[in-house]
């Protein structure tokens, strides 16, 4: 392999697995890919996708790689490249969760996710041994669907520089869409991994909540955030999703207690006789008619594939809207307190006393939006609105959760369109904040469930832009939701294209 630019266009992006044979086969090493695709990184600085990038630090994990292949170890991600989302904390690069209230900020520590795709923690274990490119751009905080809510600029769909790349991990969809890299990480409170994949044309999957440790991820509603990766195929996130997993009872006590499991195990399974659900709420009237073809056309494979469809009803759908935007904003509003300029990141330069020093520290670190929820969190949780907001919202999760496992009982994924539209004109919700929440119909079902949800490339609609089919599993399903994924990807090749100039 040489290390031009050009070496890793096209063919030569061989994506996670290809890249780990390689690696394996010695046909390159960790420290000539990780330079290559440095490299690429940043000849495409204009989609603003990466936050903070030291080649020297990314090149020395590089060399630990090298040195343990040349070991013989036998870790199968080992010297693969990578990015994290920048709400996962790292000590080799600064984390600032794309908000100014964390510039400059350092963790003396690395997050689970981090540690464990990577060269491990003294009390770890190894890692897989992959090599951290940098951190990838996203919404503040990780609220937003459009990736126009970081403090450090928006970034670019590299399918049209007009479009949004979705959110909030947007950062991490174009620079994978784009072969800046060939996975990174995401994070998905109610669809943030889903919805850049769809709108970027890559695979992505939110696993069930509980699944991989939050320790060390930028909390923004604790009950709804999950981790999982997100690649050009269902092939490279079930390798990744089976390194990220495992329980962390000493630093997450919301991880589960299910040990780590072989995702890939499953991808080559028939499906015959599978029973697909579609829930008449995802495909009514408000899905754009190029989403829903490319979706139809998605099932229709599914069908030849011995895919069965049903017919099934998630009727508290649209719930899933005002009680996410009632409970996420009341768990960051509690989550966020804790910037107040004293221990973490940005401080206000000037202020009369203490009070004062909180009230301009947070006027100045916090970007609209944040500050938007953190006012409707605080109103759903005060005294007087609690019962009618908070509590009322808790119920209602409660009863779309149980409308999943209804449905579950004569299916076994449920089928459906990511987003209603594809990617939108960035600045388009500019003036209306609620068109973002209403763009999220569909991923938040299943992140109130805590259920496991994936996009997976179904076609290319209005424009040329990717629309992403969603399956969604029972809790644990993620095997099976690689599984239809891969096979679909077997017998269509959406996820392979390239974005013009990439
Ligand atoms: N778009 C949703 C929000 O703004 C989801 C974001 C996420 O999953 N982090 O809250």
């Amino acid at each position: 392999m040489t290390t031009s630019t050009t070496s890793l266009s096209g063919p030569e992006d061989r994506g996670v697995a290809g890249w780990a044979r390689a690696l394996r086969a010695r046909e390159c090493s960790a420290v000539e890919l990780a330079r290559a695709y440095l490299d690429r990184i940043s000849a495409h600085r204009e989609l603003n996708a990466f936050l903070a990038l030291d080649e020297e630090r990314s090149l020395e994990q590089a060399r630990r790689a090298d040195e343990r292949l040349a070991a013989g170890d036998a870790s199968p991600l080992l010297g693969v490249p990578l990015a994290h989302k920048d709400v996962f904390v790292t000590r080799d690069f600064v984390t600032t969760a794309g908000s100014r209230m964390l510039a400059g900020y350092r963790s003396p520590f690395d997050a689970t996710v981090v540690a464990r795709l990577g060269h491990g923690a003294p009390d770890q274990g190894p890692g897989a041994g992959m090599v951290t490119l940098g951190k990838l751009n996203c919404d503040e905080f990780a609220m937003g669907s459009g990736n126009e809510n970081s403090a450090y600029g928006p970034v670019l769909n590299p399918w049209s520089a007009s479009r949004v790349p979705g959110g909030s991990s947007g950062g991490s969809a174009a620079a994978v869409a784009a072969g800046l890299i060939p996975a990174a990480t995401g994070t998905d409170t109610g669809g943030s991994i889903r919805q850049p994949a769809a709108f970027c044309g890559i695979t992505g999957i939110k696993p069930t909540y509980g699944r991989v440790s939050r320790y060390g991820m930028v909390a923004f509603a604790s009950s709804l955030d999950q981790a999982g990766p997100m690649a050009r195929t269902a092939e490279d996130c079930a390798l990744l999703l089976s390194a990220m997993c495992g329980p962390d009872p000493d630093r997450d006590s919301t991880s589960l207690d299910v040990p780590a499991e072989d995702f890939s195990r499953a991808l080559d399974a028939p499906l015959d006789g599978l029973r697909i659900g579609l829930p008449k709420e995802f495909l009514g009237e408000g899905v754009a008619p190029d989403v829903r073809a490319a979706v139809d056309a998605a099932l229709a494979e599914l069908q030849r594939l011995g895919a069965r469809l049903v017919d099934i009803s998630l009727p508290r759908t649209e719930l899933a809207i005002p009680v996410y935007y009632v409970l996420a904003p009341a768990e960051a509003s509690s989550n966020l307190a804790r910037y107040d300029g004293v221990r973490y990141g940005h401080r206000a330069r000037d202020y009369a006393d203490l009070i004062d020093m909180y009230e301009k520290t947070r006027a100045e670190g916090f970007g609209d939006e944040v500050k938007r929820r953190i006012m409707i969190g605080t109103y759903v949780l005060s005294h007087g609105y609690y019962d009618a907001y908070y509590l009322q919202a808790q119920k209602i999760r409660r009863l779309i959760a149980d409308d999943f496992q209804r449905a579950f009982e004569v299916c076994d994924v449920i089928a459906g369109p990511v987003a209603p539209t594809v990617a939108w004109p960035r600045g388009g919700h500019r003036a209306d904040p609620l068109a973002d929440y209403l763009a999220d119909v569909f991923t938040l079902p299943a992140s109130l469930a805590g259920l496991p949800g994936m996009s997976v490339p179904a076609g290319f609609g209005e424009g040329g832009l990717p629309v992403g089919l969603q399956l969604i599993g029972n809790y644990f399903q993620e095997a099976r939701l690689l599984n239809v994924a891969h096979r679909l990807q077997q017998v269509t090749d959406h996820h392979l294209r390239r974005p013009a100039g990439f």
